[in-house]
Order: structure tokens, then C-alpha cells, then sequence
């Protein structure tokens, strides 16, 4: 541990166990967070993004003919069987469990495929509208027509990537016809980089981690007065991608008739890197649920970067290693040592907690999700269980928020944030771990 922050940890319970590397829950004493506390965030820039990609949809539909109606969602299931088998083992066990699988987002099987592809999308509209080849009111499916490529062609995309991000954003680029450079840390996954250049998209790898790939491609980026960075550690257009999940959530519920109130509190777990994903989900989440939305970030015990982020109030000025911790995990889509400062601002105050999960337990969650319920996630997205493990933490919790009694009536969703594209060899040599 950096002796100048000894301090924190002296100070602080959670921290004394994070740095000795035991799974916690964490609950932020800053919530509730309500609508008139304000946010930077705002309910019109999420509805803003929602009709960008409607607008998008026919682009999408034509170029990608595994998305028929253009719009990228994923389904929300009931596991009930994955729901006895966690509380046979000491988890969590009032109320309902839902999952909702953004591992199944179709185009590249990941969380990354809301926010990624959002900003990328973005991006293209802003270039060929200041060009005046596009209008808002335009069939977006002329994008598919050989001048847009030629004209994007001469523009450059580039962003650093544990893998997930770099396959979104590679993918879309590319589909567009812009020059795509992903930059990817040493935890990225073989396949992933040979997926992107079976795309045309150049990837650069590094034998160092994520902070670096991204130090490395914001520099690559800023020499090229042509290119555009994508900047996971800073991007509100990445964050509004990831928000417009929790609208599209609203109406899965609605239609499953599902009721979410006060007396139907909403529980949500969801898988952490650099905060973007969550962080953008839980906004929108919280815009929209309000007090009854409860959601928890799920950290690796050695990365959770988030969590000391916030404890701290460092924010993106403190990272795993300073307090000891490897930073090394399994799960390669939470491999992210820094915390976004963007991210760590706006959900400060809303998020209810974070739960860490140490990386052993992650495969055997992966096997039962397969066996019961035949449900293929990555590691890495198993770290949504972790919230329900912290059962005596989850507890205080609920006692502490007067929620006791409405609990058997509570719906917790854990948020599956990859998975869908993994290889088959490649899951075989998850199983057999
Ligand atoms: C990226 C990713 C996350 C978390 O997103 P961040 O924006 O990095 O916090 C979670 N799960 C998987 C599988 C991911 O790829």
C-alpha cells in the first residue's frame, strides 16, 4: 500500500477489507438521490439519445440483418431454478429474480453494444450532418450507400479496450466504413482481437493494462487531426447509450406486468469496470424508478476501482494498486484499475451500494446459470451475484431503508453484461476451470 493512503484505510471498516481482499458489500451513506438534487445527466438527454438511435433503427436493421427492427435489446428473463440454487447456498432470498441478459445484445454479445455503438452512431450523425449529406428526417438506411463510406473513410476511430468496448466500437466503425484503431490491454482474449480483424479494424496490443491501452490510444488519436477518441474514462455519449437501457427495462416490466413502487421495490445488480456501463444504467434507472430503484455495482475483490473511488471521494485520483491490490482478475471486462471520474460524479449519490466478489466464485455461478437455467455468461458478468451473497449486508440494508416489509414483494435484477459471442472452445475452457 502507498503509505499516503494508509489513512483511508485506517479510517474506514470497508476499506480495511477491501485492501485485505475480502468480498463486502459496501453501502453508500449518500443516497437517497432524488430528481430535484439535480444531475448532469438529465432525463431530456436521455430521451434526446433514445430518439437518435430510433432515428438510426432502418441503418441498423439494413446493415445488420440480425437485428430486423434495428433497435439492439436484449430480453429479461425470470430464473427461478438459479434462484433456489442461491439460496440453498446463503444468499439473499426474498422476492423474485430476474436477469437481464445483455449478453445476448445482438451485433457483439455485450453490454458494450448500448454505449459503445451509441457513441459511435452519434459520432457518424454529427459528421455527415455538419457535411450536409444527412438530416435528422432522412431514412437513415442511406448510410448504407457507397458515398457515406467514402465519405467516413476519411475519418479515424479509435479507443483503448479490455475487449468488450473495442468489439462494439470496432464493429460499428467499421460497418460505417470509418479507419477503426482499437488499442487493447493485455487482459483483452485472443479471439476478441481476431474477431476485430476479421472486420478490417486495426488493433494494437499492449502487455500492459487498461489504463495504458487507453493512455496509449487517446495520444494515437490526438496526433490525428482526423481522429476521434472514444473516451471510456470520460464520455458522457457512452454514458447516454448505456441510460436509454433503463427505459427499454420500463417497458419489459410493464408489459410482464411487473409493478414497481415503493411496496414493490426494484433491486438491481450490475457488473463494474471503469463505472461507464453501470453508472450510465443506474442513471437512468434512478430517473426513472426513483427511491423505489435500488441499485448495486458488483466489483472483483483485487479491481474494485469503483468502490475506492467513491469511499475515498478520490474519485479517478486513487486506483486499485495504491491501496495494494493487484488489480489482476478473471473477469477481463471489469479489469479496469482507475475509476471513471465522470462516471463516480454522477452516480455518487445514487448508487445504493457496491458489492465486490472474489474471482473463485465467479465460475462456479457460471456453471449452475448453464446447468439450470441454459443460460451461457462470461465470467466476468457472473459478479452480478454478488450483491445477493452479501446476505446479512443486504439485510442491514433493507432494515436501515424501512424496506423489511416489503421485501417478499421486492424484484432484483442481475444485470448478465457479456457473454453471447464467446467461442465455443473458448467456454469450454471456462467449464473446465
Ligand atoms: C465493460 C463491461 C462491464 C462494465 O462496464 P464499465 O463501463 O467498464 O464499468 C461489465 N461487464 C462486462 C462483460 C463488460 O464488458
Amino acid at each position: 500500500m502507498k503509505p499516503e493512503f494508509q489513512k483511508y484505510v485506517d479510517d474506514n471498516p470497508a476499506l480495511k477489507a477491501v485492501a485485505a481482499g475480502r468480498p463486502i458489500l459496501w453501502i453508500n451513506d449518500r443516497t437517497p438521490w432524488t430528481e430535484d438534487a439535480g444531475c448532469t445527466v438529465t432525463k431530456e438527454m436521455i430521451t434526446d439519445a433514445e430518439k437518435r438511435l430510433q432515428r438510426f433503427a432502418p441503418f441498423i436493421a439494413r446493415a445488420f440483418p440480425v437485428v430486423p427492427d434495428g433497435i439492439i435489446e436484449s430480453p429479461l428473463r425470470e430464473i427461478s431454478l438459479m434462484r433456489e440454487y442461491l439460496a440453498e447456498n446463503g444468499a439473499f432470498d426474498e422476492g423474485r429474480l430476474l436477469i437481464k441478459l445483455d449478453s445476448d445484445l445482438p451485433i457483439t454479445g455485450s453490454v458494450k453494444a448500448r454505449g459503445g455503438i451509441y457513441e459511435v452512431l452519434k459520432h457518424a450523425e454529427d459528421l455527415a450532418v455538419g457535411a450536409g449529406l444527412l438530416s435528422p428526417e432522412d431514412d437513415y438506411s442511406i448510410l448504407c450507400e457507397p458515398r457515406f463510406r467514402d465519405f467516413f473513410g476519411k475519418y479515424a476511430v479509435q479507443v483503448g479496450s479490455t475487449g468488450n468496448l473495442g468489439l462494439s466500437i470496432g464493429i460499428m466503425s467499421a460497418k460505417l466504413g470509418f479507419r477503426v484503431t482499437v488499442h487493447m490491454s493485455h487482459d483483452a482474449r485472443q479471439w476478441k482481437k481476431d474477431k476485430l480483424r476479421e472486420n478490417g479494424v486495426n488493433v494494437i496490443e499492449y502487455m500492459s493494462d487498461y489504463g495504458k491501452a487507453v493512455e496509449e490510444g487517446r495520444k494515437s488519436s490526438a496526433a490525428d487531426p482526423m481522429s476521434y477518441f472514444v473516451d471510456d474514462e470520460n464520455s458522457i455519449d457512452l454514458f447516454l447509450g448505456y441510460a436509454v437501457a433503463a427505459g427499454r427495462l420500463k417497458r419489459q416490466l410493464d408489459d410482464a406486468g411487473i409493478v414497481i413502487d415503493a411496496a414493490h421495490p426494484l433491486f438491481i445488480y450490475i457488473p463494474c469496470g471503469v463505472g461507464g456501463a453501470p453508472g450510465g444504467i443506474c442513471c437512468g434507472i434512478k430517473h426513472i424508478f426513483g427511491d423505489a430503484a435500488h441499485v448495486f455495482f458488483c466489483e472483483p475483490t483485487e479491481c474494485c476501482s469503483m468502490l475506492i473511488g467513491l469511499v475515498t471521494g478520490l474519485n479517478d485520483a486513487v486506483c486499485v494498486q495504491d491501496l495494494g491490490l493487484s488489480g489482476r482478475t478473471e473477469a477481463d471486462g471489469l479489469a479496469c484499475a482507475r475509476p471513471s471520474a465522470l462516471a463516480g460524479r454522477i452516480v455518487g449519490p445514487m448508487v445504493a451500494g457496491i458489492a465486490t466478489v472474489s474471482d473463485e466464485s465467479l465460475y462456479p455461478l457460471m456453471k449452475e446459470l448453464c446447468g439450470r437455467e441454459k443460460l451461457f455468461i462470461e465470467p466476468s458478468s457472473c459478479a452480478c451475484f454478488a450483491g445477493l451473497y452479501q446476505k446479512d449486508g443486504l439485510s442491514a440494508y433493507c432494515r436501515e431503508k424501512g424496506l423489511e416489509g416489503s421485501m417478499k414483494d421486492a424484484v432484483h435484477i442481475v444485470w448478465a453484461t457479456g457473454g453471447g459471442l464467446v467461442p465455443e472452445d473458448e467456454r469450454r475452457r471456462y467449464f473446465n476451470m
